[in-house]
């Protein structure tokens, strides 16, 4: 692969300047980017293991998905949900083909699925109390990230996240993820939800167990409280499983999804049973962006790349080998490296502590890596990313925990 054509070295300072100064960003501008691949402004390559933050599910530029954008962008980009348009359509039915009988609504972001989800729950406590603003309590997990939006954030029980913000929307009850005792303690006739992620992301890569998923499916069941499940990170291929909560054999009641969906096209949905859909009516809810035919062209072009190239198979057919080798450096290095948790391509590594310095020196050695939680290193490669990769992304990090003992 050549250098990038455009090298434009006043992007820092146009940052400096201009941007506003809520990210800690690393010292790098990316310009192009190819497969798993991508190349900063000097024209250095990195092996790009962070997907824009499990966003690029097919690597940048696969062609299927660019022709399909291209295509579409010459044809009609936007409508608004004034009218049909064929994408919506046939995203929709290929999504409820993954996750079952059921309603999609579409947005742009995982913020805004979460949102969408929240607000499912009002609509059924007004449902099951028969009054407005008395069920409203939504049980979500210790060290969840439900989005930045005032519903998501105030579900969100982070300091870090939540400060500054106050007050939050009301109605929030903390539970201890893989304790389904907690979560029933909890539950009470003014509970409406039930809201956790799959697997957490940005908490630090924590799964529910297969049990613990269960359990809340039967108990919600029991309560007339809805399981809304957050794939945002979790879901469109990520775990090997198109959604991580179909590894536990049940079906939640709404799910959130987002980032993978677009292979970096802005997009969200979600899913809602067909037992719950009938409760969003005509006005309910909206948005002026979603599930337009440009949006829904990249979905549809992500799904056919999952399906045709059989990336949920190839997923689960190389990443336990790959998992081994990381655990195997966590073996070599028992005192930094704690653990190795996650399943597929959805990957923590748990450290002993601060994990800037190692994703900067993954960085300065070409492997992008993203922080999560207090001490933990996310592995996102894209999901199609080679056997090859795989094993360089392994090299690389064995060399940056020799280099750090
Ligand atoms: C990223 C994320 C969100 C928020 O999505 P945005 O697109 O950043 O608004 C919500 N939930 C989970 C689990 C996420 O990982």
């Amino acid at each position: 692969m050549s250098p990038p054509s455009i090298v434009r070295t006043n992007t820092a300072d146009l940052y400096d300047a201009h941007v506003l100064k809520n990210y800690a960003r690393a010292p790098l501008t990316l310009v192009r980017g190819r497969g798993a691949q991508v190349w900063d402004d000097a024209g250095n390559a990195y092996l790009d293991f962070t997907s824009g933050i499990a966003v690029s599910a097919l690597g940048h530029c696969h062609p299927h998905w660019v022709a399909a954008v291209q295509r579409q962008a010459g044809e009609l980009i936007h409508t608004s949900n004034l009218y049909r348009n064929p994408n919506q359509g046939e995203l929709a039915r290929r999504l409820v083909g993954y996750a079952g009988p059921g309603r999609v609504f579409f947005c742009n972001s995982g913020g805004e699925a979460d949102e969408a989800m929240i607000k499912l729950s009002r609509l059924h406590g007004v449902a099951k109390s028969g009054a407005e603003g008395k069920c409203i309590k939504v049980i979500v997990a210790k060290n969840a990230f439900h989005g930045r939006m005032f519903g998501g954030m105030s579900a969100t029980p982070q300091e870090k996240i939540q400060k500054g913000f106050h007050p939050l929307v009301p109605g929030f009850a903390v539970a201890e993820l893989n304790n389904l005792q907690s979560f029933a303690d909890q539950i009470d006739a003014n509970t409406a939800a039930v809201l956790v992620e799959s697997i957490q992301g940005e908490g630090g890569i924590n799964p529910c167990t297969t049990e613990f998923l269960i359990g809340l499916r039967r108990l919600c069941d029991e309560r007339n409280v809805l399981l809304l499940l957050d794939e945002v990170q979790c879901g469109i291929g990520r775990t090997g499983n198109f959604y991580a909560f179909e590894a536990a054999g049940i079906r939640p009641d709404a799910i959130a999804m987002a980032k993978g969906l677009g292979g970096g096209f802005p997009i969200g949905a979600i899913w809602i049973s067909d037992r719950f859909s009938d409760l969003f009516q005509p006005g309910s809810h909206g948005t002026t962006f979603g599930g337009t035919p440009l949006a829904c062209a990249a979905g549809l072009a992500v799904l056919d790349v999952i399906e045709r190239e059989k990336l949920l198979e190839k997923v689960r057919a190389q990443a336990p080998a790959w998992l081994d080798a990381l655990r195997q450096i966590a073996a070599d290095h028992p005192d930094r490296l704690l653990a190795v948790r996650g399943r597929g391509y959805l990957v923590g590594l748990q450290l002993a502590g601060d994990p800037t310095p190692y994703v900067a020196a993954a960085r300065e050695r070409g492997l992008l890596v993203v922080a999560a939680g207090n001490n933990v290193i996310r592995v996102l490669p894209p999901l199609v990313a080679t056997p090859d990769e795989l094993a360089k992304s392994v090299e690389i990090l064995r060399a940056v925990f020799a280099a750090r003992s």
